[in-house]
């Protein structure tokens, strides 16, 4: 399918792996130009030159930095400072229990998982509206719709942006600028296998058990590919995608056991 999306250009944060780096992928598929950030910039370059051999032709740009400073924010901006397409990403906050989380880890996991997303938001959507084109795409989890109990800094942070970009997006609609966010379940990423390490190390498994577990308990009976999540990222920002705001997608197998 032709996503109407060629000669676009997308700020693609913290992409350098997973599912920011299959999203930039399947956007530079779709022939947009894409500025990629992250804070490895080793990783980085390396993450562009595998976008650039995947989509011979590909325009490529990396901005090295932490995207939930001022610092790397007006870095990346600088490269790519009118992106039509936005997708908001960053590291997800560490899990606990909430009685150890003093306010400089609130301040942080909100920062990160709220205000970063919205100072982007907020620097790239009137040029949007100005075109009469835009998409924002929220990587958010699908905690937001059914809290997962030790990652309660995620639950609440990312909720705050969700609940934001619910009226925002209403108030851009009609400027032709689309905001919607996109919930992940389990899927195969550092992120994931790092998570399910912490849990096993003093259970005496091993990452590959606890993953074919977490895979078991899916209804889908696996966990996700990176690549489906990017699939769905770039239809999203596709020029069909046009009436579609305000949504927060799951992509979970089915995990989220509701009607609606
Ligand atoms: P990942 O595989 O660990 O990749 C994270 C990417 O973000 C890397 O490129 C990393 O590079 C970059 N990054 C992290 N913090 C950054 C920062 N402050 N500034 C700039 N770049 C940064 O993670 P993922 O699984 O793709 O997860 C992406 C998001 O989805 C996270 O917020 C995660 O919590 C959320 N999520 C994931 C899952 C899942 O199953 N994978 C489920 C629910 C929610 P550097 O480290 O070099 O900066």
């Amino acid at each position: 399918m032709d996503l109407g999306i060629a000669g676009r250009t997308a700020l693609v944060c913290a992409a350098s792996r997973g599912l920011g780096w299959a999203c930039a992928l399947h956007l530079a598929r779709a022939g947009v130009a894409v500025t990629i950030t992250a804070r490895d910039g080793v990783a980085l370059d390396a993450a562009a030159d595998r976008l650039r051999a995947a989509v011979p032709g590909a325009v490529v740009r990396t901005s090295a930095g932490d995207i939930t400073t001022p610092e790397g924010r007006a870095a990346a901006l600088a490269l790519c400072p009118a992106p039509d397409i936005l997708i908001n990403n960053a590291g997800g906050p560490p899990p606990g229990d909430f009685r150890a989380w003093d306010e400089a880890q609130w301040a942080a996991a909100v920062n990160a998982n709220m205000v970063t997303p919205i100072m982007l938001i907020r620097a790239t959507i009137d040029a949007m509206i100005e075109r009469r084109f835009g998409r924002v795409i929220n990587i958010t989890s699908g905690a937001v719709k059914a809290p997962i109990a030790n990652l309660g800094l995620s639950n609440g942070a990312r909720s705050g942006l969700t609940g934001f970009v619910a009226g925002l997006a209403r108030q851009v609609a009609k400027h032709g600028v689309t905001i919607n966010n996109l919930l992940p379940g389990p899927f195969d990423t550092a992120r994931l296998r790092t998570a399910i390490s912490a849990r096993v190390a003093t259970a005496g498994r091993t990452v590959e058990d606890a993953v074919a577990e977490v895979a078991a308990a899916n209804p889908s009976g696996r966990i996700g590919d990176p690549d489906e999540f990017g699939a769905v990222c770039a239809f999203y920002c596709s020029r069909h995608a046009g009436f579609m705001t305000g949504q927060n997608v799951l992509l979970d197998g089915g995990a989220y056991p509701g009607t609606f």
